[in-house]
């Protein structure tokens, strides 16, 4: 514990609901600030579910600040390119050269295991004496004259100046406080992550992040902990879910959805895990997260699908703004933050990125999954695409926007009319009109992400 550590009973300046990455790196980021922070956790242990994370330079570069890089470099890999393939025929799409891309960003694009990036976090909250309590279930938040209240499961309360829910896509906070529903896409995850051995006679690409696109399905493929173990991720749209069925996304839907498509892809999905899998939901960006001194931050706030590979970015970025405005504040106070003002400064910069990165998601996730024509269209523009450039991707990777002033414009989308017609194949010409709006399927929009 360091000084800032509140003690048993202490009433801490911060409570952080929910140990997950968007927490704890918040938790860690307020106590280098020299705030007594307290993380809240449901489960009865810390830890994450799943398998790879990528992480952009809009992430390393804060990790780089907080002195994590080097233990992330070291627990992950940076991998040389990212190739976009056609799931159907294994053609290469586009490519992002991820070197070059370190030299344009300042900060390297790397894969690592979730629990390796949530372990970090955890290791760094446990340095600077974040208080992080365990089998903590909040049911209820409170405002009170100065802060808020929180009521647990356990019959008890805590109280704080300010208190972050960052309690996940089925946060108790968002639906006390803005009432909204999750969305479904009625896609469905299912990830693995085996030894490297399982995979090498399957054509895969050790050095790169490989995304295979194809109709109503994808397939992500990258290696982790040094080259030793492989991930990989195949999304699909469920037939039960789009038939309004409730028990949708099972594995006896997945083989299926891939039968159709290429190799690799097909000799990778006996791999899968087959016991659990993630139905794919998001929710309508809300211009509103802070309520008196309660404040969404993560996925609570701003669950996207996970095509451009940003929530827990996100969430982190959300750490790090907050903690650099408390900076900002306790520095022109010359003391405590005056707190209606760094919750103000958070919101006001952090909400409209965020509904970028959502609403750019669902376009991504939908041009990836385009049939027939459309599908050519798009292939055919990814094939124009010069490997360097970066119109598509500096909205995203470029340093976090700590006003909005500072946040960038974005992309310029493409229209799928713009391809060249003499490059698309013999299809049935459907003549359907083609939405210019950056944020549909049809603008194409090389944002950079890839699911895990
Ligand atoms: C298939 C898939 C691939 C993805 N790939 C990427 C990627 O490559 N890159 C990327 O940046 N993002 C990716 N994401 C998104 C990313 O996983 C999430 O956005 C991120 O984990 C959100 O973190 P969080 O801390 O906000 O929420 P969570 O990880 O959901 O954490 C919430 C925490 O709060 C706790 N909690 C919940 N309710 C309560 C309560 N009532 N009381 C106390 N504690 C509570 C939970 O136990 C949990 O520990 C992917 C997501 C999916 C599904």
């Amino acid at each position: 514990m360091n000084s800032a550590t509140p003690a048993p009973g202490d009433k801490p300046d911060v409570i952080v609901v929910g140990g997950g990455i968007g927490g704890l790196s918040s938790a860690f980021a307020l106590a280098r600030e020299g705030l007594r922070v307290r993380v809240l956790e449901r489960a009865p242990e810390f830890g994450e579910v799943g398998a790879g994370i990528q992480i952009a330079p809009n992430c390393t570069r804060i990790l780089d600040e907080y002195g994590l890089l080097d233990e992330a470099k070291e627990l992950g890999v940076l991998p040389e390119s990212m190739v976009m393939r056609d799931a159907l025929d294994s053609s290469e799409l586009t490519r992002l050269d991820l070197r070059d891309l370190e030299r344009r960003y300042g900060f390297p694009y790397m894969v690592i295991h979730r629990s390796d990036l949530h372990g970090i976090f955890l290791r760094a909250c446990q340095r600077a004496g974040v208080e992080l309590l365990t089998d903590q279930t909040v049911i209820d938040y409170e405002h009170t004259d100065g802060g808020a209240r929180i009521l647990l499961a356990n019959g008890g309360t805590e109280e704080a100046p300010v208190i972050i829910a960052a309690d996940g896509l089925h946060s108790v906070a968002r639906r006390k406080l803005v009432g909204d529903d999750v969305v479904s896409s009625d896609y469905v995850a299912y990830r693995a992550a085996v030894p490297i051995d399982k995979v090498r006679d399957n054509g895969i690409a050790e050095e790169d992040v490989t995304v295979y696109v194809g109709p109503r399905c994808h397939f992500v493929q990258y290696a982790l902990r040094g080259g030793d173990m492989f991930n990989q991720v195949a999304v699909f749209e469920s037939p039960k879910a789009v038939a309004g069925k409730d028990d949708w996304g099972t594995p006896d839907e997945l083989d299926a959805a891939f039968a159709a498509t290429c190799d690799t892809v097909r000799k990778g999905i006996p791999l899968m895990w087959r016991d659990r899998w993630w139905q794919m939901l998001d929710r309508n960006p809300i211009e509103t997260w802070v309520h008196g001194r309660i404040a969404l931050l993560g996925d609570a706030a701003h669950p996207p699908l996970q095509y451009m590979a940003q929530g827990a970015i996100m969430a982190i970025e959300d750490g790090w703004v907050f903690a650099r405005h408390v900076a900002r504040q306790a520095t022109a106070r010359g003391g405590a933050p005056d707190w209606d003002a760094v919750l103000a400064s958070y919101e006001a910069v952090r909400v409209e990125h965020c509904r970028r990165v959502q609403s750019t998601a669902r376009a991504w996730g939908e041009l990836w999954h385009l049939d027939g024509e459309k599908r050519l269209q798009r292939n055919g523009i990814m094939r124009e695409r010069n490997a360097r450039d970066y119109g598509f991707t500096d909205w995203v990777y470029g340093p976090t926007a700590l006003a909005p002033d500072e946040e960038p414009p974005m992309f310029t989308p493409i229209p799928l009319s713009s391809a060249r017609l003499e490059d698309l194949e013999e299809m049935d010409v459907q003549g359907e009109p083609v939405d210019t709006d950056a944020e549909s399927a049809d603008a194409t929009a090389l944002a950079g992400g890839a699911p895990q």
